[in-house]
């Protein structure tokens, strides 16, 4: 039976480690948190006293952590324990280069290793269907797949170290982008007298049409699933999304990129989360540019 480690069992890695366990796999996990450790004792998971203990012994060792500095945090402390060829797999969403850091000291210790963030959220976490988004080499993908699995809905090979962040962050700055420009789009429509029906018939079958729209309506009425039928509760928090558009413009600026709507989306989440949003879902960013003022 393969032995899986997991380190972070919050509210993606809690429901990620569930489905590993269902699947069959031996689950050992780590958390700071006691009320984590005991949800996934719970779900069957067998609870290790430090991410050191958690990786003696483990044949795969995931991460699911906050940051960078947490990710690299724990390699550095547990790397050198794990036996050579262990493959380890970090789907925490961080900065590209952490993540090319994590890598580095993996492969310093003779592991293999691929950045696997994912999207699909808590739900996607509960339900096994995340997108993860792979990077890593061959060797190391064609290991991390079968684990992945019970996990997935979807699996991408992105290419080498790093790109899996580098998809994540990429995709995360277009929906941070989309989300405003769907809300501005509904809220000019409000004050010329547009009902969100009309406009939704519209740009759903157009081409404004976007996953913003159709799947994700930043307005209550035309896709009954959407936070904003819910009082704009998460979803996928607007803390989380001001996290990833910031990962977008520090990767944007290392490499000499221009991307003005990204750094202009991550603003105006800036400016939503400090008026006490943090925990809506982005969606909510409707509400805030309703209300903003024209400048002239
Ligand atoms: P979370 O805060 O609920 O979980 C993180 C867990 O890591 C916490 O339980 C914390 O106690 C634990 N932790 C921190 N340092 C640790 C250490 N040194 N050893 C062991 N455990 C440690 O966060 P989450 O919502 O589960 O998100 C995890 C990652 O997934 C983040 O990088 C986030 O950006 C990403 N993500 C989240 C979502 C979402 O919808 N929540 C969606 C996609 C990606």
């Amino acid at each position: 039976m393969t032995r899986v480690a997991f380190i972070g069992l919050g509210h993606m890695g809690n429901p990620m480690a569930a489905n590993l366990v269902k699947a069959g796999f031996a689950v050992r996990g780590f958390d700071l948190l006691p009320d984590n450790l005991s949800t996934a004792q719970g779900n069957g998971v067998s609870i290790a006293t430090s991410a050191e203990a958690a990786v003696t012994d483990a044949d795969v060792v995931i991460t699911m952590l906050p940051a960078g500095k947490h990710v690299l945090s724990v390699y550095e402390s547990v790397a050198k324990l794990a036996a050579k060829g262990t493959l380890f797999i970090d789907s925490s969403t961080i900065d590209v280069d952490s993540a090319r850091k994590a890598h580095e000291i993996a492969k310093a210790n003779g592991l293999l290793s691929v950045d696997a963030p994912v999207s699909g959220g808590i739900g996607g976490a509960a339900a096994g269907t995340l997108t993860f988004m792979v990077g890593g080499d061959a060797g190391a993908f064609a290991k991390a797949e079968p684990i992945l699995k019970p996990m997935a809905g979807r699996i991408v090979h992105c290419g080498e170290a790093g790109n899996g962040q580098a998809a994540k962050i990429c995709n995360n700055m277009i929906l941070g982008i989309s989300m405003i420009g769907v809300s501005e789009a509904f809220t000019l429509a409000e004050k010329l007298g547009l009902s969100h029906k009309a406009l939704f018939d519209v740009a759903s079958t157009s081409s404004g049409q976007c996953w913003s729209l159709t799947t994700y309506c930043p307005v209550p009425g035309p896709v009954p699933t959407s936070p904003a039928n819910n009082g704009y509760k998460p979803g996928f928090a607007a803390a989380l999304m001001l996290k990833d558009l910031r990962l977008s413009q520090e990767a944007a600026k290392s490499v000499g990129a221009a991307t003005p709507l990204g750094a202009h989306a991550e603003e105006i989440y800036a400016q939503f989360g400090a008026a006490g949003n943090e925990g809506a879902d982005f969606s909510g960013i409707i509400n805030y540019l309703r209300d903003a003022k024209r400048d002239s």
